[in-house]
């Protein structure tokens, strides 16, 4: 472990262990195959402490690092990937972003939702708008007193259970002129005009919808929109700042997923026998499990350093990256080599391996993929831009101008 981690630190670590071995992990293969979202697991997390650990103490929360919550969704993903993705999104990406950039209200709001079970969801990405999130054209336009916002997200993790959501739209002024991009806050059920659309038949991760979330002449007072220190012209880069924590938990339950699986195989190997000796009596399989453990080894050191880095702030941008491209990556590899471990079993549905696997598969994608976070971190070394957008193109929002 490249952080030595102080007493308080490993008592958390062995609280969440508990709490996740117990009965998280005891659940954990219902809820992926009911798909539904786990309730009791939120209820656990939030008796133990762990929704909202980072929601500074003056609004309730405990005021912990980056660093404490990521060891509490290692132990979660360990266990169940669902519980290691709801501490990640009560820590990190959208409240984050709330509790940084908020309104004394907005943050009392997002504070006491969240410390009292709701997971926000945070609206980014549009069909037409994927990597290219500055291409967004869901819009908020300023009528009198109100904002009016027109516009489709999809994949927003917690469509239909989350209530908070964080909206990032392209903000315009009375006259039709672009001011920027804002982040607006609207709670689903008590607002007219969100609309969950559909969910999406997912191939891993199945305790918690991805949704298509639309909005229909959605009104917003202004009092809804978060406005960055630097303004709404730095709005988009101000809000993305904030994700680097989402980046970092998100390479955490890969982190997580992959230990879960390595430990598995290492007792299995020990259990199974086969021409008269354990298997890891032989070297291809020994050679097979220390590989494994390096790649987990390199992984962890890179998340907590990237968590570390944001003590007091966000990560960084770079190491955030960093992280979750590695973990990301080897994470797959990692699972793919135990589930190999086990032979035939580890096909089979009895065994958590194969939901480990469609789980797993995801975090190359999701909070951005690892050829666009490859462009971030080329970005920071070369100390320049390096625009992906075609010259002369104009995302459909202002083309439209
Ligand atoms: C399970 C899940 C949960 C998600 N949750 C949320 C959420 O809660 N909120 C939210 O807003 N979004 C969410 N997303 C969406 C996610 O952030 C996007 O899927 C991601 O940013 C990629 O966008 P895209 O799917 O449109 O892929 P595209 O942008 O269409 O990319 C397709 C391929 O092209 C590659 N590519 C694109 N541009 C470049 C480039 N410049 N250089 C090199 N390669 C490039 C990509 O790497 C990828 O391989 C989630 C996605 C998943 C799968």
């Amino acid at each position: 472990m490249s952080i030595a981690l102080t007493q308080d630190r490993i008592l958390l670590r062995d609280q969440a262990r508990e709490l996740a071995q117990g009965q998280i992990s005891a659940r954990a293969a219902e809820v992926d195959r009911t798909e539904e979202y786990p309730w009791d697991h939120v209820e656990a997390m939030k008796n133990s402490g762990f929704l909202g650990m980072t929601i500074p103490q003056a609004y309730g929360g405990k005021g912990k690092d980056w660093l404490d919550a990521v060891l509490v969704i290692e132990e979660m993903a360990k266990a169940c990937s669902i519980a290691g993705r709801i501490a990640v999104e009560t820590n990190m990406g959208a409240v984050s972003a709330i509790m940084a950039y908020g309104s004394e209200e907005q943050k009392k709001l997002a504070a006491d939702m969240v410390l009292s079970g709701d997971k926000p969801a945070i609206c980014i990405t549009e069909p037409d708008a994927g990597s290219d999130a500055s291409g967004m054209t869901t819009r908020a336009d300023k009528r009198g007193n109100q904002y009016v916002l027109n516009g489709k997200k999809h994949w927003i993790t917690g469509g239909g259970v989350s209530r908070l959501h964080l909206i990032f739209a392209k903000v315009f002024d009375e006259q039709g002129n672009f001011e920027g991009v804002g982040g607006f806050l609207a709670i689903r059920d008590e607002t007219e005009g969100l609309e969950i659309v559909k969910r999406e038949p997912t191939m891993g991760l199945r305790g918690i919808p991805e949704a298509e979330v639309a909005f229909n002449d959605m009104e917003l007072p202004p009092s809804s929109l978060i406005v960055p220190p630097r303004g709404l012209k730095k709005g988009f880069a101000d809000l993305m700042t904030a994700y680097n924590s989402q980046r970092v938990g998100a390479g955490t339950v890969a982190l997580g997923i992959m230990e879960g699986a390595y430990e598995l195989a290492l007792d299995w190997t020990e259990k199974r026998e086969q021409f008269g000796r354990p298997i890891n009596e032989f070297q291809g399989v020994q050679w097979r499990l220390a590989d494994m453990s390096i790649r987990i080894a390199a992984a962890q050191a890179l998340i907590y350093k990237a968590a570390e880095s944001g003590k007091g702030g966000f990560p960084d941008k770079i190491m955030a990256a960093q992280a979750k491209i590695y973990t990301s990556e080897n994470a797959i590899q990692v699972v793919n080599e135990a589930l190999q471990l086990f032979g035939a079993r580890g096909y089979s549905r009895n065994l958590p391996l194969e939901r480990m696997a469609r789980d797993v598969r995801m975090f190359t994608i999701g909070g951005g993929t690892a050829e666009v976070l490859r462009n971030v971190v080329a970005s920071g070394l070369l100390g320049k831009k390096l625009p992906q957008t075609r010259d002369g193109y104009l995302p459909k929002s202002q083309a439209a101008e």
